[in-house]
């Protein structure tokens, strides 16, 4: 969350320096904006009002606040913005998936995608531009690492696609569901992804249920404890963790977290976290690689390892990119693997692919972008 006390009185300002940008007010959740207007001597409700308008209707302006106090708006106007950050590219693949590349204020890029479906249509959000944890299978994991993305440049992509679609004051909107599963590793984020969750969480707001909204991890261990230990239920949502293989020494290459926080380490703190929830299932992501990790052997360590924990396992053909080490398993062997698993009582969803034809999967239209700007420059 941005601090509101950021800007320095104007004496120590350096004469050089450029003018500071004012706060924007998407970077702000419920209690940070109250407190910020009781300090500019507004009401704390006032908050509440100029995040409806913002949120619910999608009204960025001021003027357009109507039950706000006229000097009010005015103060707004002079102090604070309202800045969403803007969409660069969008695709749409046959199948309907939809793909944007949003630009930040500084330049840097992240990837939204929509995935419609007959029961739900899902909105993959990113929270970091890059990500640090390199995972082998992973185009954004080749990017490497820019920096954390603010609450506001988060729920500006929600924000975004919600105005792409003319969707706001739609009410049930037509986004049921929210995975933070696009680029970057959301609990290494974990302050601004909670203000984030409150956002959509709040009736007053987005209004999403619970389980709609679903946070994904690679397995930082201090980030699932301290959600577990969160009691604040609008910062409450779904938990998916990526596990991807079951033992060590092949987590370690798939997921380089792994070498920080083991399996023996991760498990017991999924548990924790059910147990935390009240028996509240953990889903675990298993993308399948051809030859690497989809072995009846691996699906029995599977198994074994989520024994006891009321655990959900979703088996993701892998998304092939250029450049990738990897193949997806053929569908022969995605079957069986999912069908160990069923045998043991594991209720084990297969993801369709979707999106293929425009690269759907996290990072991989940012690498097709940065491919085809490469090429540019070296024509
Ligand atoms: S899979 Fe997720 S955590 Fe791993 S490098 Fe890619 S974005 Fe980061």
């Amino acid at each position: 969350m941005n601090s509101i006390h950021a800007d320095k009185p104007a004496e120590t300002v350096p004469r050089s320096a450029a003018p500071a940008r004012p706060p924007n007010l998407l970077d702000y959740d419920l209690p940070a904006l109250s407190a910020y207007f009781m300090e500019l001597g507004a009401a704390g409700f006032r908050a509440q009002q100029v995040l409806h308008w913002v949120h619910r209707r999608g009204v960025l302006e001021f003027d357009e606040m109507t039950n706000l106090g006229k000097e009010l708006r005015s103060r707004l106007r002079e102090t604070v913005c309202l800045e969403p950050p803007v969409p660069a590219e969008v695709r749409e693949a046959e199948d309907g998936v939809r793909k944007w590349r949003v630009s930040l204020s500084d330049g840097a890029v992240v990837e939204t995608v929509l995935i419609p479906g007959p029961a739900r249509t899902t909105l993959c959000l990113s929270t970091q531009a890059g990500c640090p944890l390199r995972c082998d299978f992973c185009a954004t994991g080749r990017q490497g690492f820019t920096r954390n993305l603010s609450v506001g440049e988060i729920i500006g992509q929600f924000w975004l696609v919600l105005r792409e679609l003319d969707a706001f004051g739609r009410v049930p909107g037509p986004i049921s569901n929210v995975v933070m599963m696009g680029m970057g590793e959301p609990l290494l984020n974990l302050d601004a992804v909670l203000s984030v969750i409150s956002l959509l969480r709040d009736d007053c707001f987005y209004g999403l249920a619970r389980r709609r909204v679903t946070l994904s991890t690679a397995g930082v261990v201090p980030g699932i404890r301290r959600l577990a230990a969160d009691r604040n239920p609008l910062r409450s949502c779904a938990l998916a963790v990526s596990l991807h293989a079951a033992r060590n020494e092949l987590r370690d290459r798939l997921v380089p977290l792994n070498r920080s926080y083991p399996l023996e380490r991760l498990i017991p703190a999924c548990r924790d976290y059910a147990q935390a929830r009240a028996g509240d299932s953990v889903t675990f992501e298993y993308t399948m690689l051809d030859g690497v990790n989809d072995s009846p052997r691996d699906a029995r360590e599977v198994a074994e390892l989520l024994h006891g924990l009321p655990a959900k396992i979703n088996l993701i053909p892998f998304n092939s990119f250029p450049g990738a080490a990897y193949r997806r398993s053929p569908p022969a062997v995605l079957e069986s693997f999912q069908r160990v698993l069923q045998r043991r009582g594991y209720q084990t969803t297969l993801r369709r692919t979707r999106g293929d034809s425009i690269a759907a999967a996290c990072g991989q239209l940012t690498v097709a972008s940065m491919r085809r700007e490469q090429e540019t420059i070296h024509a």
